[in-house]
Protein backbone atom coordinates (compact mmCIF):
# COMPACT_ATOMS: atom_id res chain seq x y z
CA UNK A 1 0.00 0.00 0.00
CA UNK A 2 2.52 2.71 1.24
CA UNK A 3 4.74 1.66 -1.84
CA UNK A 4 1.99 2.13 -4.27
CA UNK A 5 1.80 5.24 -2.60
CA UNK A 6 5.19 6.55 -2.87
CA UNK A 7 4.99 5.14 -6.62
CA UNK A 8 2.46 7.58 -7.65
CA UNK A 9 3.44 10.66 -6.02
CA UNK A 10 6.71 9.66 -7.84
CA UNK A 11 5.25 9.82 -10.95
CA UNK A 12 3.01 12.83 -10.45
CA UNK A 13 6.06 14.32 -9.01
CA UNK A 14 8.12 13.84 -12.43
CA UNK A 15 4.94 15.19 -14.77
CA UNK A 16 4.74 18.31 -12.38
CA UNK A 17 8.52 18.64 -12.82
CA UNK A 18 8.05 18.28 -16.99
CA UNK A 19 5.55 20.98 -17.36
CA UNK A 20 7.49 22.90 -14.64
CA UNK A 21 10.70 22.48 -17.40
CA UNK A 22 8.52 23.11 -20.24
CA UNK A 23 7.17 25.94 -18.90
CA UNK A 24 10.36 27.24 -18.05
CA UNK A 25 12.09 26.59 -21.85
CA UNK A 26 9.02 28.63 -23.19
CA UNK A 27 9.75 31.45 -20.97
CA UNK A 28 13.74 31.13 -22.61
CA UNK A 29 12.29 31.06 -25.74
CA UNK A 30 10.18 34.47 -25.38
CA UNK A 31 13.41 36.02 -23.88
CA UNK A 32 15.62 35.12 -26.49
CA UNK A 33 12.78 37.30 -28.79
CA UNK A 34 13.47 40.32 -26.39
CA UNK A 35 16.88 40.42 -25.46
CA UNK A 36 18.55 38.17 -28.51
CA UNK A 37 21.15 35.13 -28.17
CA UNK A 38 24.42 36.11 -26.96
CA UNK A 39 23.41 38.90 -24.15
CA UNK A 40 24.79 38.09 -20.88
CA UNK A 41 21.15 37.99 -19.21
CA UNK A 42 20.39 35.30 -21.62
CA UNK A 43 22.83 33.49 -20.69
CA UNK A 44 22.26 33.78 -17.24
CA UNK A 45 18.43 32.67 -17.86
CA UNK A 46 19.25 29.82 -19.33
CA UNK A 47 22.24 28.49 -17.40
CA UNK A 48 19.17 29.32 -14.70
CA UNK A 49 16.96 27.08 -16.15
CA UNK A 50 19.70 23.98 -17.05
CA UNK A 51 20.59 24.19 -13.65
CA UNK A 52 17.02 24.38 -11.83
CA UNK A 53 15.80 21.77 -14.00
CA UNK A 54 18.70 19.15 -13.60
CA UNK A 55 18.22 19.90 -9.42
CA UNK A 56 14.33 19.36 -9.45
CA UNK A 57 14.93 16.13 -11.98
CA UNK A 58 17.53 14.82 -9.28
CA UNK A 59 15.57 15.55 -5.98
CA UNK A 60 13.49 12.10 -5.87
CA UNK A 61 17.30 10.44 -5.42
CA UNK A 62 18.87 12.86 -3.20
CA UNK A 63 15.98 13.82 -0.58
CA UNK A 64 17.86 16.14 1.76
CA UNK A 65 17.36 18.97 3.68
CA UNK A 66 20.54 20.68 1.86
CA UNK A 67 19.53 19.68 -1.23
CA UNK A 68 15.95 21.49 -0.69
CA UNK A 69 17.70 24.39 0.24
CA UNK A 70 19.70 24.87 -2.72
CA UNK A 71 16.76 24.58 -5.07
CA UNK A 72 14.68 27.22 -2.86
CA UNK A 73 18.02 29.03 -3.23
CA UNK A 74 18.17 28.74 -6.96
CA UNK A 75 14.54 29.32 -7.04
CA UNK A 76 15.54 32.73 -5.54
CA UNK A 77 17.76 33.14 -8.28
CA UNK A 78 15.69 32.95 -11.01
CA UNK A 79 12.70 34.27 -10.40
CA UNK A 80 14.59 37.60 -9.24
CA UNK A 81 16.75 37.22 -12.28
CA UNK A 82 13.50 37.17 -15.03
CA UNK A 83 11.90 39.95 -13.03
CA UNK A 84 14.91 42.38 -13.95
CA UNK A 85 15.80 40.77 -16.88
CA UNK A 86 12.16 41.26 -18.69
CA UNK A 87 10.38 44.71 -17.14
CA UNK A 88 8.03 44.73 -19.54
CA UNK A 89 6.32 41.23 -18.20
CA UNK A 90 4.14 42.73 -15.48
CA UNK A 91 3.06 39.58 -13.93
CA UNK A 92 6.47 38.37 -13.07
CA UNK A 93 5.86 40.42 -9.84
CA UNK A 94 3.66 37.93 -9.00
CA UNK A 95 5.83 35.37 -8.88
CA UNK A 96 8.50 36.89 -6.30
CA UNK A 97 5.31 37.36 -3.87
CA UNK A 98 4.92 33.48 -4.56
CA UNK A 99 8.59 31.92 -4.19
CA UNK A 100 8.77 30.43 -0.30
CA UNK A 101 5.56 28.58 -1.70
CA UNK A 102 7.91 26.38 -2.64
CA UNK A 103 9.05 25.94 0.97
CA UNK A 104 5.42 24.20 1.36
CA UNK A 105 5.32 22.00 -1.24
CA UNK A 106 8.89 20.62 -0.12
CA UNK A 107 7.12 20.68 2.96
CA UNK A 108 10.13 22.11 5.12
CA UNK A 109 9.40 24.24 7.94
CA UNK A 110 12.66 25.24 8.40
CA UNK A 111 13.03 26.31 4.68
CA UNK A 112 10.27 28.18 5.13
CA UNK A 113 11.07 30.10 8.22
CA UNK A 114 14.10 30.77 6.10
CA UNK A 115 12.57 31.64 2.42
CA UNK A 116 9.84 34.64 4.07
CA UNK A 117 12.08 36.67 5.51
CA UNK A 118 14.41 36.61 2.55
CA UNK A 119 11.90 37.42 0.34
CA UNK A 120 10.82 40.40 2.58
CA UNK A 121 14.02 41.59 2.88
CA UNK A 122 14.61 40.98 -1.10
CA UNK A 123 11.52 42.91 -1.91
CA UNK A 124 12.17 45.93 0.31
CA UNK A 125 15.47 46.08 -2.01
CA UNK A 126 13.61 46.07 -5.04
CA UNK A 127 11.02 48.42 -4.31
CA UNK A 128 14.09 50.98 -3.28
CA UNK A 129 15.01 50.40 -6.77
CA UNK A 130 12.54 50.91 -8.37
CA UNK A 131 11.04 54.04 -6.29
CA UNK A 132 15.19 55.99 -6.50
CA UNK A 133 16.65 54.23 -8.74
CA UNK A 134 14.91 53.32 -11.77
CA UNK A 135 15.40 55.98 -13.87
CA UNK A 136 13.75 54.69 -17.07
CA UNK A 137 11.07 54.06 -15.26
CA UNK A 138 10.51 50.26 -17.08
CA UNK A 139 8.52 49.70 -13.29
CA UNK A 140 6.28 52.27 -13.94
CA UNK A 141 3.35 49.82 -13.21
CA UNK A 142 4.96 49.28 -9.66
CA UNK A 143 5.88 52.57 -9.31
CA UNK A 144 2.43 54.35 -10.27
CA UNK A 145 0.79 52.95 -7.30
CA UNK A 146 4.06 51.76 -4.71
CA UNK A 147 2.08 51.95 -1.64
CA UNK A 148 -0.84 49.38 -3.01
CA UNK A 149 1.75 47.05 -4.20
CA UNK A 150 3.56 46.88 -1.00
CA UNK A 151 0.47 46.31 0.38
CA UNK A 152 -0.51 43.68 -2.06
CA UNK A 153 3.15 41.63 -0.87
CA UNK A 154 2.60 42.11 2.39
CA UNK A 155 -0.77 40.28 1.86
CA UNK A 156 0.78 37.80 0.14
CA UNK A 157 2.95 36.84 2.61
CA UNK A 158 0.42 36.72 5.16
CA UNK A 159 -1.55 34.00 3.04
CA UNK A 160 1.49 31.92 2.25
CA UNK A 161 1.97 31.72 5.95
CA UNK A 162 -1.85 30.81 6.79
CA UNK A 163 -1.78 28.32 3.77
CA UNK A 164 1.56 26.54 5.63
CA UNK A 165 0.43 26.89 9.18
CA UNK A 166 -2.78 24.87 8.25
CA UNK A 167 -1.21 22.46 5.81
CA UNK A 168 1.62 22.23 8.70
CA UNK A 169 -1.14 21.34 11.54
CA UNK A 170 -3.21 19.32 9.24
CA UNK A 171 0.26 17.17 8.30
CA UNK A 172 1.52 17.26 11.93
CA UNK A 173 -1.80 15.70 13.12
CA UNK A 174 -1.94 12.76 10.81
CA UNK A 175 1.73 11.89 11.32
CA UNK A 176 0.91 11.52 15.33
CA UNK A 177 -2.61 9.37 14.58
CA UNK A 178 -0.21 7.05 12.06
CA UNK A 179 2.34 6.76 15.33
CA UNK A 180 -0.90 6.19 17.66
CA UNK A 181 -2.05 3.28 15.16
CA UNK A 182 1.44 2.24 14.76
CA UNK A 183 1.78 1.96 18.41
CA UNK A 184 -1.57 0.29 18.94
CA UNK A 185 -0.59 -2.38 16.23
CA UNK A 186 2.70 -3.04 18.33
CA UNK A 187 1.08 -3.68 21.39
CA UNK A 188 -1.56 -6.08 19.90
CA UNK A 189 1.26 -8.31 18.07
CA UNK A 190 3.16 -8.83 21.20
CA UNK A 191 -0.11 -9.39 23.26
CA UNK A 192 -0.99 -12.48 21.40
CA UNK A 193 2.77 -13.43 21.40
CA UNK A 194 2.93 -13.44 24.88
CA UNK A 195 -0.18 -15.19 25.43
CA UNK A 196 1.02 -17.91 23.19
CA UNK A 197 4.60 -18.27 24.56
CA UNK A 198 3.25 -18.09 28.25
CA UNK A 199 0.44 -20.55 27.62
CA UNK A 200 3.14 -22.89 25.80
CA UNK A 201 6.30 -22.96 27.87
CA UNK A 202 5.32 -21.73 31.66
CA UNK A 203 3.21 -26.02 31.80
CA UNK A 204 6.10 -27.71 31.10
CA UNK A 205 7.97 -25.48 33.28
CA UNK A 206 5.86 -25.98 36.29
CA UNK A 207 6.07 -29.95 35.51
CA UNK A 208 9.93 -29.83 35.89
CA UNK A 209 9.70 -27.85 38.84
CA UNK A 210 7.80 -29.43 40.80
CA UNK A 211 9.55 -32.55 40.48
CA UNK A 212 12.48 -30.93 41.07
CA UNK A 213 11.00 -29.74 44.34
CA UNK A 214 10.23 -33.39 45.17
CA UNK A 215 14.02 -34.93 44.16
CA UNK A 216 15.05 -32.16 46.39
CA UNK A 217 13.27 -33.29 49.44
CA UNK A 218 14.16 -36.95 48.70
CA UNK A 219 16.81 -38.63 51.15
CA UNK A 220 17.90 -41.22 48.40
CA UNK A 221 19.93 -38.19 46.58
CA UNK A 222 23.31 -36.69 47.84
CA UNK A 223 23.86 -33.07 49.44
CA UNK A 224 25.67 -32.11 46.14
CA UNK A 225 22.87 -33.29 43.88
CA UNK A 226 20.40 -31.39 45.89
CA UNK A 227 23.05 -28.11 45.40
CA UNK A 228 22.03 -28.49 41.66
CA UNK A 229 18.69 -29.13 41.81
CA UNK A 230 18.50 -25.98 43.94
CA UNK A 231 20.08 -24.05 41.04
CA UNK A 232 17.84 -25.46 38.70
CA UNK A 233 14.77 -24.39 40.33
CA UNK A 234 16.08 -20.90 40.77
CA UNK A 235 17.07 -20.74 37.12
CA UNK A 236 13.14 -22.01 36.49
CA UNK A 237 12.24 -19.53 39.10
CA UNK A 238 13.96 -16.62 36.68
CA UNK A 239 12.26 -17.98 34.12
CA UNK A 240 8.76 -17.80 35.06
CA UNK A 241 9.19 -14.23 36.14
CA UNK A 242 10.60 -13.07 32.56
CA UNK A 243 7.23 -14.88 30.99
CA UNK A 244 5.15 -12.95 33.79
CA UNK A 245 6.66 -10.14 32.61
CA UNK A 246 5.88 -10.93 29.33
CA UNK A 247 2.27 -12.26 30.31
CA UNK A 248 2.04 -8.03 32.41
CA UNK A 249 1.88 -6.76 28.99
CA UNK A 250 -0.52 -9.36 27.18
CA UNK A 251 -3.23 -9.11 30.11
CA UNK A 252 -2.47 -5.92 32.14
CA UNK A 253 -3.10 -6.43 36.12
CA UNK A 254 -6.98 -5.62 35.86
CA UNK A 255 -6.92 -6.15 40.14
CA UNK A 256 -4.33 -3.45 40.19
CA UNK A 257 -6.07 -0.37 42.43
CA UNK A 258 -5.15 2.96 42.08
CA UNK A 259 -4.19 5.11 44.87
CA UNK A 260 -3.43 7.93 45.94
CA UNK A 261 1.16 7.98 45.61
CA UNK A 262 3.43 10.28 47.00
CA UNK A 263 6.18 10.36 44.21
CA UNK A 264 8.77 11.91 46.75
CA UNK A 265 8.36 8.35 48.89
CA UNK A 266 7.95 6.21 45.54
CA UNK A 267 11.67 7.41 44.20
CA UNK A 268 12.84 7.35 46.91
CA UNK A 269 11.99 3.66 47.62
CA UNK A 270 13.33 2.81 44.16
CA UNK A 271 16.22 4.83 44.56
CA UNK A 272 17.04 3.06 47.04
CA UNK A 273 16.49 -0.25 45.55
CA UNK A 274 19.11 0.70 43.03
CA UNK A 275 21.52 2.39 44.33
CA UNK A 276 23.41 -0.69 45.20
CA UNK A 277 23.09 -2.02 41.55
CA UNK A 278 24.53 1.89 40.35
CA UNK A 279 27.17 0.98 42.85
CA UNK A 280 28.05 -2.17 40.56
CA UNK A 281 29.98 0.62 38.35
CA UNK A 282 30.05 3.48 40.54
CA UNK A 283 26.88 5.48 39.05
CA UNK A 284 25.98 7.37 41.81
CA UNK A 285 21.99 8.40 41.70
CA UNK A 286 21.12 11.78 43.07
CA UNK A 287 17.55 12.56 44.28
CA UNK A 288 15.97 15.96 44.19
CA UNK A 289 12.05 16.31 44.97
CA UNK A 290 11.01 19.40 46.32
CA UNK A 291 7.67 19.48 47.49
CA UNK A 292 5.51 16.46 48.16
CA UNK A 293 3.20 15.81 44.99
CA UNK A 294 1.27 13.03 44.62
CA UNK A 295 -0.41 11.07 42.07
CA UNK A 296 -3.60 8.55 41.26
CA UNK A 297 -1.58 5.44 40.34
CA UNK A 298 -1.17 1.58 41.26
CA UNK A 299 2.07 1.50 43.59
CA UNK A 300 3.60 -1.21 42.05
CA UNK A 301 2.95 -0.15 38.63
CA UNK A 302 4.99 2.79 39.18
CA UNK A 303 7.82 1.31 41.06
CA UNK A 304 7.94 -1.16 38.12
CA UNK A 305 7.64 1.81 35.48
CA UNK A 306 10.76 4.06 37.25
CA UNK A 307 13.16 0.67 37.94
CA UNK A 308 12.89 0.17 34.49
CA UNK A 309 14.27 3.93 33.23
CA UNK A 310 16.35 4.44 36.02
CA UNK A 311 18.01 1.30 35.17
CA UNK A 312 18.32 2.18 31.43
CA UNK A 313 19.97 5.17 32.50
CA UNK A 314 22.27 3.42 34.82
CA UNK A 315 23.02 1.03 32.01
CA UNK A 316 23.74 4.15 29.44
CA UNK A 317 26.11 5.91 31.92
CA UNK A 318 29.49 5.63 31.83
CA UNK A 319 31.23 4.67 34.38
CA UNK A 320 31.84 7.11 37.57
CA UNK A 321 28.50 9.20 36.20
CA UNK A 322 25.78 9.94 37.83
CA UNK A 323 22.33 9.69 37.11
CA UNK A 324 20.24 12.72 38.37
CA UNK A 325 16.44 12.19 39.17
CA UNK A 326 14.47 15.00 39.76
CA UNK A 327 10.32 15.67 40.48
CA UNK A 328 7.94 18.63 40.68
CA UNK A 329 5.00 19.98 40.77
CA UNK A 330 4.00 21.95 37.46
CA UNK A 331 0.50 23.13 36.79
CA UNK A 332 -1.91 20.30 35.87
CA UNK A 333 0.64 17.59 36.44
CA UNK A 334 3.61 16.40 38.47
CA UNK A 335 6.88 16.14 36.24
CA UNK A 336 9.51 13.61 36.50
CA UNK A 337 12.81 13.94 35.10
CA UNK A 338 15.65 11.36 34.93
CA UNK A 339 18.89 12.35 33.14
CA UNK A 340 21.92 10.56 32.19
CA UNK A 341 25.23 11.80 30.35
CA UNK A 342 25.35 8.42 29.18
CA UNK A 343 25.29 7.06 25.30
CA UNK A 344 22.14 8.65 23.95
CA UNK A 345 20.61 7.73 21.17
CA UNK A 346 19.83 8.85 17.80
CA UNK A 347 16.30 10.44 16.36
CA UNK A 348 15.77 6.82 14.79
CA UNK A 349 16.94 4.85 17.97
CA UNK A 350 14.18 6.58 20.10
CA UNK A 351 11.70 6.23 17.61
CA UNK A 352 12.06 2.47 18.00
CA UNK A 353 11.83 3.00 22.10
CA UNK A 354 8.92 0.86 22.89
CA UNK A 355 9.41 -1.55 19.92
CA UNK A 356 8.71 -5.21 21.44
CA UNK A 357 12.68 -6.84 21.62
CA UNK A 358 13.93 -3.74 20.88
CA UNK A 359 17.39 -3.67 22.28
CA UNK A 360 20.88 -2.89 21.64
CA UNK A 361 21.96 -4.38 25.24
CA UNK A 362 23.89 -8.23 24.76
CA UNK A 363 21.72 -9.12 27.69
CA UNK A 364 18.57 -7.08 27.01
CA UNK A 365 14.84 -7.91 26.56
CA UNK A 366 13.80 -4.97 24.68
CA UNK A 367 10.45 -4.99 26.97
CA UNK A 368 11.20 -2.70 29.16
CA UNK A 369 10.05 0.61 27.78
CA UNK A 370 7.60 -1.56 25.94
CA UNK A 371 5.84 -1.73 29.94
CA UNK A 372 6.47 1.66 30.81
CA UNK A 373 4.61 3.17 28.03
CA UNK A 374 2.19 0.79 28.64
CA UNK A 375 1.72 2.00 32.44
CA UNK A 376 2.06 5.44 31.38
CA UNK A 377 -0.70 5.05 28.99
CA UNK A 378 -2.91 3.75 31.08
CA UNK A 379 -2.73 6.35 34.13
CA UNK A 380 -3.53 8.89 31.21
CA UNK A 381 0.75 9.48 31.73
CA UNK A 382 3.40 10.66 28.87
CA UNK A 383 6.97 9.85 28.47
CA UNK A 384 8.80 11.81 26.04
CA UNK A 385 12.77 11.37 25.20
CA UNK A 386 15.23 13.74 24.42
CA UNK A 387 18.22 12.80 23.31
CA UNK A 388 21.72 13.08 21.91
CA UNK A 389 23.86 10.65 20.80
CA UNK A 390 27.15 10.76 22.97
CA UNK A 391 25.93 13.26 25.12
CA UNK A 392 23.18 11.68 26.99
CA UNK A 393 19.58 11.28 27.61
CA UNK A 394 16.85 13.03 29.52
CA UNK A 395 13.72 10.85 30.28
CA UNK A 396 10.43 13.32 31.13
CA UNK A 397 7.52 11.15 32.74
CA UNK A 398 3.95 13.33 33.21
CA UNK A 399 1.33 12.09 35.47
CA UNK A 400 -1.75 13.92 35.70
P1 LIG B 1 16.51 -3.32 27.55
O1 LIG B 1 16.89 -2.42 28.70
O2 LIG B 1 16.17 -4.70 27.99
O3 LIG B 1 17.51 -3.30 26.43
P2 LIG B 1 14.45 -1.38 27.13
O4 LIG B 1 13.10 -1.45 26.46
O5 LIG B 1 14.46 -0.98 28.58
O6 LIG B 1 15.14 -2.78 26.92
O7 LIG B 1 15.34 -0.39 26.32
C1 LIG B 1 15.48 -0.53 24.92
C2 LIG B 1 16.72 0.12 24.38
O8 LIG B 1 16.60 1.52 24.46
C3 LIG B 1 17.99 -0.19 25.16
O9 LIG B 1 18.59 -1.36 24.68
C4 LIG B 1 18.86 1.03 24.89
O10 LIG B 1 19.58 0.85 23.71
C5 LIG B 1 17.87 2.14 24.66
N1 LIG B 1 17.79 3.02 25.84
C6 LIG B 1 16.82 3.08 26.76
N2 LIG B 1 17.03 4.04 27.68
C7 LIG B 1 18.20 4.63 27.33
C8 LIG B 1 19.01 5.71 27.88
N3 LIG B 1 18.67 6.34 28.99
N4 LIG B 1 20.14 6.05 27.20
C9 LIG B 1 20.52 5.41 26.07
N5 LIG B 1 19.82 4.39 25.52
C10 LIG B 1 18.68 3.99 26.13
MG1 LIG C 1 15.70 -1.73 30.27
Amino acid sequence: MEEFYTHINKKLYYITVCIVITIMAMGLLEGNAIIGWLEFGFVLHSLLVVILSVCLLLYPKHVTHLFRAVIIILAFCYFYTIFFLYPGIGSNFIFLCFIPAVAILFFDSKLFYFSIPLNSILMTFTFVYINYLDEESAYYYIKENLIGNVINFIGSQALICFTFYLTYGRMKKQQLYYEQIKQSERLKTTGQLAAALAHEIRNPLTVVKGFLQLYEKDTAYSADAKRHFRLMIDELNIAEEVLSQFLSIAKPNRNAVTETVNVRSVLQSVVDLLQSYGFFRDNKIELKVMEDCFIAVNNIEIKQMLVNIIKNAIEASKIGDSVIVTAERKKDFVEIKVTDFGDGMSEEEVKSLGTPFYSLKSKGTGLGMMICFNIAAKYNGTIDFHSKKGEGTTVTIRFP
